[in-house]
């Protein structure tokens, strides 16, 4: 029984303009995807995408260290660079790609991540796939983490010994910490300050996906220019242009030297098609609708924050919101009686969150109305109320 609750399927599901869903024949209020700024349907990405088709085909032809690098990417890198507030970006073909690439294309055996517990998995496939060591620290407790690089850190001055001893190829292991900027499933936000103060300390890079945070904090330039730390040179700001940006395609932004290695050595970047021009092209509209329209985040925000007031639930720190249900039935219940009222919301359950931690994952949009918000909070509301009368509900 409860392995039913687990099983996945693929729903017919077509998005429409306005935050709107259509499934199964019903239109639903759409509260469940990841276009924190509703770009996916904004007219400058479609007329970009548009005629880039028209002018370029459909597709890239060959990888992009073959013939597929159309010059929009150098265009689309270079705004990434201005915004991130780094010496250069490199794009991939999906935030999986992304992470794939970065991971594998800088760390070499015996290197040593150390890993958020809630990381994407994603992030984990490619720590899996590096052969590194890999460790895993508790949820943004800095301490934990700090505990962990005292144990396995390779003191610098040890390594700087080891060199002047004259062990001639020696290359000293290296450190990473692997963090979102914005975690998925949660909502909550990396304390990237405090995170690079270790990283100084300890000679580690701290690798920052971003795939929640960028387009919606800091003035839409993502998690650590909120923060104050974007181009710190130990950090590396990643991304995807699949959720705010709307489109679709991955990003990583950091130091050249960094850049050049991943050129070189990421084979997810190397061995697959570039992105069709016509993606590109969007893209690039996406990231000059945030520089002109920062204040499409702060909306998505201010929604957050409206819905959480209503539900008494802790102030939002991003677009995410979880409403924590307990078990994957209850949480699957709840979304059901929801589609029944005209929204779509999704429940979350294991293993992409623990067990027992199953829930509605809410993500507010600036395509979304007050009025929408408002009237998904009610229904929440009572929702719940129902569910915590119903005895027959096991926790
Ligand atoms: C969605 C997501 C990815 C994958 O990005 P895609 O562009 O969809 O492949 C990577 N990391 C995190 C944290 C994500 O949420």
């Amino acid at each position: 029984m409860q392995t039913q609750h687990h099983t996945r399927q693929r729903v017919e599901i077509q998005r429409l303009p306005g935050g709107i869903a259509l499934k199964q024949g019903r239109r639903l209020l759409n509260f469940s995807d990841n276009d924190y700024l509703g770009l996916s349907f904004h007219p400058a990405l479609q007329a970009a995408a548009a005629a880039a088709i028209t002018e370029y085909g459909v597709g890239a032809g060959a990888s992009r260290l073959v013939s597929g690098n159309h010059p929009l990417y150098t265009e689309l890198e270079k705004t990434l660079v201005q915004m991130k507030g780094t010496e250069d970006a490199l794009v991939f073909g999906s935030g999986f790609l992304m992470n794939l690439g970065v991971v594998n294309g800088l760390l070499q055996r015996g290197d040593l991540i150390l890993a958020d517990r809630l990381i994407h998995a994603s992030l984990v496939d490619a720590m899996t796939l590096s052969g590194a060591r890999f460790q895993r620290f508790r949820h943004n407790d800095m301490t934990h983490l700090e505990e962990l690089l005292k144990r396995h850190g390779t003191l610098p001055t040890a390594q700087s010994a080891a060199r002047s001893e004259g062990f001639g190829e020696y290359s000293p292991t290296k450190i990473y910490i692997l963090t979102e900027g914005v975690f998925s499933m949660d909502g909550d936000v990396a304390p990237l300050p405090a995170m690079l103060g270790l990283a100084e300390r300890f000679h580690a890079t701290v690798i920052m996906d971003d795939a929640h945070g960028f387009g919606v904090l800091g003035n839409g330039l993502g998690t650590a220019a909120a923060q104050g730390v974007a181009g710190h040179p130990q950090l590396l700001q990643t991304g995807t242009f699949s959720k705010a940006c709307g489109s679709y395609g991955g990003y990583v932004a950091g130091s050249s030297e960094m850049i050049e290695t991943l050129v070189n050595r990421a084979r997810s970047l190397i061995y697959t098609t570039g992105l069709p021009p016509s993606v590109v092209a969007a893209n690039l509209a996406a990231l000059k609708v945030i520089q002109a329209e920062p204040e499409r985040g702060e909306k998505a925000l201010h929604y957050a924050r409206i819905f959480c007031e209503m539900l008494k639930l802790p102030a939002p720190q991003s677009a995410i919101v979880p409403v924590i249900i307990g078990t994957a039935e209850a949480a699957l219940k709840a979304a059901h009686m929801l589609e029944e009222k005209g929204f779509l919301v999704i429940a979350i359950r294991p293993p992409t969150v623990p067990v027992g931690s199953s829930r509605l994952r809410i993500a507010f949009s600036a395509i979304h109305t007050e009025e929408m918000v408002k009237n998904l909070a009610i229904a929440i509301q009572s929702n719940l109320l129902a569910r915590n009368a119903d005895h027959s509900t096991t926790d």
